[in-house]
């Protein structure tokens, strides 16, 4: 049993818990717990949110000059650059993700702090004409109050930074509620924000499971507007309990996504990007490139490229440099992944590679690099998102073909195009229904570019220039002159 506790971060302090209970967190590499994180509940967020709202409505934070704002951000973005190796490794201890690939992430997140830092200077209002010369019109843009940020387990910083960094830089405090599964790397996270100086009550953070310290947080009249990552399932439920008191809600929720393979690509660059695009992270990644569609003349080729490299993955420790494929998050996730498999069989698919636990590995939760032929789009395996390291290979002739099946969802989060012709490739990008398209390409993301679900994959936009709208008021101001 682990020694380690870990306590919520409000108003500055490190605070237990109300009820005095903690929870395990588990290494999902050795199954075992590796610390304990208070196990938060409405209580406990109320006090977050009180501490969050005075942040706000006592000044310290909105009132801050902008500059300043700024300033402290950019501060906290060269922080975690200086902690970057003991973030990652947390996170690593946490999701079973591999710490280079954790450490790679890690990394981006300072460009994240200095960009949104660098636009809270610009968050201005307009001079608008008026039908009436002697009225004179403007607009302010301010910030909504307390936004609670709830967060999954299988990218933890980064979708916390997404959600904060954008929303303290419009001139909010936040209260975040991390996954129960991965709080260790967003609680030192709380350190660091401390450390670049950040007002108390600026940001707060109360661990905890979902219906126990996520759902108050939800229903807490003190909070604007909730920036969720997570489920689709969740993010219904989320949006229909903030709805019911008419507070503002963003969903960045799961994906189903197609990775297209034309016969005009280049094929090698196809399969490395194919094989990156689902088996990266144990396929736990919400842009995973679940469904991969080869155009009929290639199929087989591809197909053999894809298999030959997936074979070849070093599965093993997350933390050690060789490895290239780590365990899935939790328990829960292998016995998930079992099931879909046995579904896929079902339905009439074909293994052609995986569908087991691998040998020797000892308690920890991992799972075969598997890929699915045999199947159609309609399959249960081709419409439902297995977060797992599943692939299901689809054949097709035509694009408008292509294009139907693709679409045929009821996720749109994000898609691969690979194909030579230029004209092709802006073709697909118009009619693919999701938010993010990559030609040539796969998981490319920045701050700098918006990403905003369509259909059942969310609602609201997360990064880009755009984004502060999502966390500020416009506020119309008419003056008779
Ligand atoms: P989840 O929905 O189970 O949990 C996400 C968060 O919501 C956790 O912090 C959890 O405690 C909290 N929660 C659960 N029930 C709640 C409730 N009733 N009220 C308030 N909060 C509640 O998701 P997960 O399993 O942690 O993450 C995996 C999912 O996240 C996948 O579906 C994946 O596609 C999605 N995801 C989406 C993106 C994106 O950008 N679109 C990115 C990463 C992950």
């Amino acid at each position: 049993m682990t020694e380690q506790y870990y306590d919520h971060f409000i108003g500055g302090d490190w605070r237990p818990p109300a009820t005095g209970e903690y929870f395990d967190s588990f290494n999902p590499a050795t199954g075992r717990p590796w610390y304990r994180a208070a196990r938060g509940n409405h209580v406990d967020v109320a006090d977050a949110v009180v501490a969050a709202r005075n942040a706000f409505s006592d000044g310290i934070w909105p009132r801050l000059t902008p500059t300043k704002r700024g300033k402290l951000l950019r501060r906290l973005g060269d922080l975690i650059e200086e902690n970057a190796e003991e973030l990652a490794r947390k996170e690593s201890l946490d999701n079973g993700k591999l710490l280079r690939e954790m450490l790679g992430q890690v990394k981006t997140l300072p460009e994240y702090y200095h960009y949104f830092g660098g636009l809270a200077d610009k968050v201005n209002g307009e001079l608008l004409n008026t039908l009436d010369p002697a009225i004179l019109n403007y607009t302010r843009r301010e910030p909504l109050g307390v936004i609670g940020a709830i967060t999954p387990w299988n990218s933890p910083l980064l979708l916390t930074t997404t959600k904060v960094a954008p929303a303290l830089a419009a001139g909010n405090t936040v209260v975040v509620k991390p996954s129960e599964h991965t709080a260790a790397s967003v609680l030192a996270l709380a350190q660091l924000f401390d450390q670049a100086g950040f007002p108390p009550g600026v940001i707060n953070i109360v661990t905890g499971y979902g219906t126990e310290a996520g759902a108050p947080l939800v229903r807490n009249p003190g909070v604007a507007k909730i920036a969720f990552t997570g489920s689709t399932a969740t993010g219904r439920a989320i949006a229909r309990e903030a709805g019911s008191r008419l507070a503002g809600v963003a969903l960045e929720l799961g994906g189903k996504s197609p990775n297209i393979v034309f016969a005009d690509a280049d094929l090698d660059n196809a399969a490395t990007g194919i094989v990156a695009g689902i088996f990266a992270a144990g396929g736990q990644s919400c842009i995973a490139g679940s469904r991969v569609f080869l155009q009929d003349s290639i199929y087989d080729e591809v197909l053999a490229k894809v298999v030959d490299r997936a074979k070849s993955i070093r599965i093993g420790d997350p933390l050690e440099a060789t490895t290239e494929l780590g365990p899935l998050a939790l328990r829960e996730q292998v016995e998930k992944v079992e099931r879909y498999v046995e579904l896929g069989l079902r339905e009439g698919g074909d293994l052609l590679l995986g569908g087991a636990r691998p040998v020797g590995q000892g308690d920890g939760w991992f799972y075969q690099p598997t890929i699915f032929t045999g199947v159609e789009n309609t399959h249960t395996i081709c419409q439902e998102e297995i977060f797992g390291p599943v692939m299901a290979a689809l054949r097709f002739t035509t694009e408008d073909e292509v294009v139907r099946q693709a679409n045929d969802t009821e996720f749109g989060l994000a898609a691969g195009v690979w194909t030579s012709d230029l004209g092709r490739a802006h073709r697909m990008a118009e009619s693919l229904e999701c938010g993010t398209i990559w030609v040539n390409t796969y998981r490319a993301m920045s701050p700098l570019s918006p990403r905003a679900g369509f259909k059942q994959s969310g609602m609201g936009v997360e990064n880009g220039p755009s984004v502060l709208n999502e966390y500020c008021h416009p506020k119309s101001v008419w003056v008779n002159l």
